[in-house]
């Protein structure tokens, strides 16, 4: 589907299925598959691949070669467009929320974005909110520098990207009855949802509080395909408290799947949809003889050297 130029190494797709045994399931009739989109590639993961490729050809056939774009100070998508950005020889931008971040050493995620050769660009949380004003966007580009960039929106749900995601949906074909996928911006389930067969749905599991995204993921499909998809859901109670909230409960739910199955487990998104999937069978909520299918977007990343080196 992409032209972008290839990557090295290339993306593996489709991704791998990988059925688990957990009891947890299989004694109210379910099987439980992963869809393993962290295995897509090493330095793009997960949708985060499928999001932004689409972008990228957009932006070289239509010239660009700065791609501009937002996030917080531990945003998945900008660390993911800063690495498209050297594996593509193309200059990257990114907008950080938070003016105060400027004076303090960066943090992993900025410091992985900027070894990616990414120009950092700090602004506060009131400008931040409105950077979709085309006022307030334009001072912004103007104070960057940048010339003529491909903007790509926080989170990086675009349409294209939406559209990039429904080779997910098309994927999970004859591979799921229920598609399940943790939400952020809710771009990859709107695009999942619109790439699945008619007897399949999905389900979304927001890590956010708020209860914004029905309407938001309605929108998207609107804007990508004219109208929304009726094969999805949301279930809003596994947020945690909020992104990146990770209480005792959840981390060892995460520690014990860990434990069972051997698959690192990622605690921003993953770690809430795999609790949320767990619960929603123990409660009886699928159907016996139901497949459920998680999408796993991200494995945890390997803890810092300087943790592991005082051990040894
Ligand atoms: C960005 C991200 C998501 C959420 O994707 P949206 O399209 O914004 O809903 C899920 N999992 C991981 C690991 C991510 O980085």
């Amino acid at each position: 589907m992409s032209t972008t130029p290839p990557t090295s190494p290339r993306p593996r797709l489709p991704s791998p299925l990988q059925e688990l045994r957990d009891d947890r399931f299989t004694r109210h009739g379910l099987t439980l598959v992963l869809k393993r989109d962290d295995l897509i590639h090493p330095d793009l993961p997960g949708n985060k691949y499928r999001k932004l490729s689409p972008n990228l050809d957009a932006a070289v056939a239509a010239g660009h070669t700065v791609l501009l774009t937002f996030g917080g100070a531990y945003s998945n998508h900008l660390r993911a467009t800063a690495a498209a950005g050297r594996l593509l020889g193309m200059e990257t931008i990114g907008v950080v929320r938070g003016d105060e971040l400027a004076e303090r050493p960066l943090n992993p995620s900025l410091t992985q974005c900027a070894a990616d050769g990414m120009r950092l660009h700090f602004i506060d949380r009131a400008t931040y909110r409105r950077k979709t004003d085309p006022e307030v966007l334009a001072t912004l580009l103007r104070a960057t520098g940048a010339s003529h960039p491909y903007v790509i929106p926080e989170g990086g749900s675009n349409s294209l990207a939406v559209q990039g995601c429904t080779a997910l949906g098309e994927e999970l074909r004859g591979h799921a009855h229920t598609a399940a996928v943790a939400c952020g911006t809710g771009g990859t389930l709107a695009g999942m949802a619109a790439g699945l067969a008619p007897d399949q749905r999905a389900l979304g599991i927001p890590v956010l509080k708020g209860g914004f995204l029905g309407p938001e993921i309605r929108a998207l499909q609107e804007r990508t395909f004219g109208a929304p998809t009726a094969n999805w859901y949301l279930d809003e109670r596994f947020h945690f408290g909020g992104y990146a909230r990770t209480p005792p409960e959840l981390t060892a739910f995460a520690n014990d799947f860990e434990d069972r199955h051997g698959l690192p487990v990622e605690r921003v998104y993953v770690a809430k949809l795999l609790y949320a999937l767990t619960a929603l069978s123990e409660e009886g909520a699928f159907a016996p003889g139901t497949q459920v299918t998680a999408v796993i977007t991200a494995t945890e990343p390997a803890p810092p050297a300087a943790q592991s080196s005082t051990s040894r």
